[in-house]
């Protein structure tokens, strides 16, 4: 892996003059981890950013996210972004519906966190969060011996289910989320959007800090840029990393700044 700020000039030709797919994951990618979702806000600088790139003629720009759909748009307050809420599961655009889900599925979600209420009654820091199509447990808060006992409390509860095959469990940073069996993921999410916008000579360009971004990268490993937000880590399937948040709102100024100069700054009044 190699850091993309010390090697742009790999990169630069193509960012100034192809078309461009920019797609973001939200959490420890364009905002800092915090301790509860509702606390990780996006800086001002970054949705000032946002806010002129996807101004840019040939520059499409989509948030993929496990949050939900509502929640990211209330979160991130940019228009003409492309969201994509639930990892890959809601997609806001016209053309894609969202993935179904029976009400068999999301009646035993609701059972299991019936349960799950009961068990980590006792445990601190938890957070539940019942979402469209998935049951997130957060544990940020929690001791790392409340971490453990609430792994452990999960996978027991829901074991029959995901060997009955009408659930399957996800983990990313200090969350673990049930989702639906044939759950959608980030890497479908991007090929279905690159369907969408139709251009073969796109750039697909990919930043996201966690496990569920690797279906991303994997998907995009040979076609686009792929960028793990964090140290450089030989697992991944993303090619660059960037050190940290604010490295991300330095490259994607970058982009800007590629573009602007090539463009000039009356990007409002061309036509696409
Ligand atoms: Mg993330």
């Amino acid at each position: 892996m190699k850091n993309l700020l010390l090697n742009i000039a790999e990169w630069r030709e193509r960012l100034e003059h192809d078309p461009l797919a920019v797609f973001l994951d939200y959490d420890g990618t364009l905002s800092a981890i915090a301790p509860t979702p509702s606390e990780a806000k996006l800086p001002f600088a970054t949705q000032e950013i946002l806010k002129a790139l996807v101004k840019i003629k040939n520059v499409k720009v989509g948030i993929i996210s496990g949050r939900s759909l509502s929640d990211l748009r209330k979160t991130v307050q940019v228009s003409g972004l492309t969201f994509v809420g639930s990892h890959g599961m809601e997609i806001q655009s016209e053309g894609i519906a969202s993935k179904r889900v029976s009400n068999q599925y999301m009646q035993e979600l609701r059972e299991l966190r019936c349960r799950l209420k009961g068990e980590v009654r006792d445990l601190s820091g938890i957070l539940l969060e019942l979402k469209p199509f998935s049951l997130a447990i957060h544990y940020r808060k929690a001791s790392s011996g409340d971490e453990k006992r609430v792994k452990r409390i999960v996978l027991d509860i829901c074991n029959d289910a995901v060997h009955q095959g009408s659930i399957s469990i996800m983990s990313g940073k200090k969350v673990i989320e049930i989702m639906p069996p044939t759950a959608m993921d980030k890497g479908q999410a991007v090929e279905k959007l690159l369907k969408l916008w139709g251009r073969k000579k796109v750039l697909p360009v990919f930043i996201g800090d966690d496990r569920t971004d690797e279906a991303a990268f994997e998907v995009l490993q040979d076609r686009g840029l792929t960028i793990r937000v964090g140290e450089s880590d030989a697992h991944s399937h993303a090619a660059y990393y960037l050190d940290s948040v604010d490295d991300v709102r330095t490259f994607l100024r970058m982009i800007l700044c590629f573009r602007i100069s090539r463009e000039g700054v009356s990007h409002d009044s061309d036509a696409e």
